[in-house]
C-alpha cells in the first residue's frame, strides 16, 4: 500500500487548495471527495440539456482577495468577469431598491425619521473596531437600540428569522456586523456595487483545481467517503472508505465538524467528540428554476416578508448572461432550514409545488409555461451557527493526533463562510502542515 505525504478528506475549496499548494511544494497528495463531482457547496450540476450551473448559488466580492489570487495563479485571470448586480428587497408586496442613501431615504415603509435611523446605521457599525467586544450579545441585543425597534422589525428581524430560522436569536452580532461592514465597503457612493464570477462557474474552477493538482502529481478520487481512520498511538495510519485503506504521514479533514465526529468516533474521547459535535449548522434547500422569462432585472432579492419561504430570491442570469445558459434564465429561491424541520422531508414535488406557488404570489406575471426545467438541492451543514462567544468553543485546527488536522468551514469567524475564505484557509492548512 502507498503511503502519501498528506491525504486530505473533501474536495471543496479548502481541500482542493490545499491539495494544490502541497502538491506544489513537493508533497504526495491524495485527495478522498464522497460526492462524483469536485467543489462541494460550490460544486456544480447539469441540467438534461448539459447547461451546468451551481447547485447553490455563487458570486464573490469585489474586495475578496484569495479567490483572484488563486486564480491568478494558475494562469486564468482573464477568465475573471465582474458585473453590475442590482439588489433589492421584497416587503409588502412589492420590490424596494435599497443599495444607495437615496434608495434608503424613498423606503416609504418606514417613517422618514427611521428612514435616516437606517441610513445612518453604517456609520454605527463603523465604529466597532473590535468584534471581541460585541461577541457576547445577540445580533437584536447589538443592533435594536442602534437603529430603533421599528427598524430592527421591518428590515432586520425578518433576515435573520429567514437566514437563520430556529437560531435567530442566537446568532450572535459579529456576524451581522461583519456583513454590514463588508458589504458597505463594496459598494460605490450610489450603492452599485460589481460582483465577481469565474467564467464557466465554480464548477470550472474546481476541476482546473483537480486538473492542476494531477499535472503536479498529486491524486484526486471522487465517490470515495472516508467512514473511519485506523490509528497507532496518537497517529493516524490511514483513512477507510467502503472499500480501501489509504495511508499517509498527515492527514487534514476538511468537512463539516459533525461529519469529522463520525469518522473519529471511537478512536478519539467522548469530550473530543462532544466539542466538535457542539458547533450546530442549518441545512439549505435550494431550488434552482429555469424560465424561459426574466422574472425582474433583479439580481439578488433579499425576502422581508413574513408570509414567503424563502431568504432570497436570486436571479442568477442578471448575473452571468442568459447566453451563457442556451438563452434560459436560471433563478434559485434559497431556503434555510434546520434538518429536523418537517419542510426538509417534503419530497421534491411538494417542496417545488409550494415554493412556485409562493414565487407567483410575488411575481403575480408569472405563469407555468415559463418553467423549463428545476432542481432541488439540498445542504445538511450549509451554514454553521455562530452563538455568543463562539471563539471560545469552535474547536482549533488541533485534533487529538499528531499527525491530523482540521480545517473546515466553521472555523472562518469572525468572517462568515464563503470561496474566498475557504482557499485562504486551503493555503494556510497547507503552509502549516508543510512546515512540520
Ligand atoms: C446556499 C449557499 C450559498 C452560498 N453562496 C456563496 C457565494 O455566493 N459566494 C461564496 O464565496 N460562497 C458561498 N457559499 C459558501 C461556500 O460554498 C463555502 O464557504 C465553501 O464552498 C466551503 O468550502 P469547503 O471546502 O470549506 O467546504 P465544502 O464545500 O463543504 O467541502 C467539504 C467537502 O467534503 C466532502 N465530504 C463530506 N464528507 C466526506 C467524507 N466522509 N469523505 C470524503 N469527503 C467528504 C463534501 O462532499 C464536500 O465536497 C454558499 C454556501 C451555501 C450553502
Amino acid at each position: 500500500m502507498k503511503t502519501y505525504d498528506v491525504v486530505i478528506v473533501g474536495g471543496g475549496f479548502t481541500g482542493l487548495t490545499a491539495a494544490y499548494v502541497l502538491a506544489k511544494n513537493g508533497k504526495s497528495v491524495k485527495l478522498l471527495e464522497s460526492e462524483g463531482e469536485p467543489g462541494g457547496l460550490a460544486g456544480t450540476f447539469q441540467f438534461a440539456d448539459h447547461v451546468k450551473v451551481e447547485k447553490f448559488y455563487h458570486h464573490w466580492f469585489n474586495n475578496d482577495l484569495f479567490v483572484p489570487e488563486l486564480v491568478k495563479e494558475l494562469g486564468l485571470e482573464g477568465d475573471i468577469t465582474l458585473h453590475a448586480t442590482q439588489t433589492g428587497m421584497y416587503f409588502n408586496g412589492r420590490i424596494w431598491k435599497l443599495s444607495s442613501p437615496l434608495d434608503v431615504l424613498r423606503f416609504e415603509a418606514l417613517s422618514l425619521v427611521d428612514r435616516i435611523r437606517l441610513g445612518l446605521l453604517v456609520f454605527q457599525v463603523r465604529k466597532v473596531k473590535d468584534w471581541k467586544k460585541i461577541e457576547h450579545l445577540s445580533v437584536r441585543e447589538w443592533l435594536e437600540p442602534l437603529c430603533g425597534s421599528k427598524v430592527y422589525k421591518v428590515v432586520w428581524e425578518p433576515l435573520l428569522k429567514a437566514k437563520f430560522s430556529i437560531y435567530s436569536e442566537e446568532i450572535n452580532a459579529v456576524w451581522m456586523w461583519k456583513k454590514l461592514a463588508l458589504r458597505g465597503s463594496t459598494r460605490n457612493r450610489k450603492g452599485g456595487e460589481q460582483l465577481a464570477y469565474f467564467k464557466g462557474g465554480f464548477g470550472r474552477l474546481s476541476q482546473v483545481l483537480v486538473n492542476a493538482i494531477e499535472d503536479l502529481g498529486g491524486s484526486v478520487e471522487l465517490n470515495q467517503k472516508v467512514v473511519s481512520v485506523k490509528t497507532d498511538g496518537d497517529r493516524i495510519q490511514s483513512l477507510e472508505t467502503k472499500d480501501k485503506s489509504i495511508a499517509g504521514v498527515q492527514f487534514i479533514f476538511t468537512p463539516a465538524l459533525p461529519i469529522i465526529a463520525d469518522i473519529l468516533e471511537g478512536v478519539v474521547d467522548s469530550a473530543s467528540l462532544s466539542k466538535l459535535r457542539r458547533v450546530n449548522y442549518l441545512g439549505n434547500i435550494c431550488l434552482v428554476v429555469r424560465l424561459n422569462r426574466s422574472l425582474s432585472s433583479t439580481y439578488w432579492l433579499n425576502v422581508n416578508d413574513p408570509g414567503f419561504p424563502f431568504v432570497g430570491v436570486i436571479e442568477h442570469t442578471n448575473f452571468d448572461s442568459p447566453a451563457n445558459y442556451e438563452g434560459l434564465h436560471v433563478v434559485y429561491l434559497s431556503r434555510y432550514v434546520a434538518p429536523e424541520d418537517e419542510v426538509w422531508k417534503l419530497n421534491d414535488e411538494a417542496y417545488f409545488n409550494d415554493a412556485i406557488m409562493h414565487l407567483k404570489k410575488m411575481f403575480p406575471t408569472l405563469e407555468q409555461n415559463w418553467i423549463v426545467d428545476y432542481r432541488i438541492w439540498r445542504a445538511e451543514f450549509a451554514q454553521p451557527i455562530t452563538e455568543k462567544g463562539y471563539s471560545g468553543y469552535v474547536p482549533s485546527q488541533d485534533t487529538p493526533f499528531a499527525n491530523a488536522w482540521i480545517s473546515t468551514m466553521a472555523q472562518i469567524y469572525p468572517e462568515d463562510r464563503g470561496t474566498n475564505y475557504a482557499i485562504r484557509d486551503g493555503y494556510r492548512i497547507a503552509e502549516r502542515v508543510t512546515k512540520i
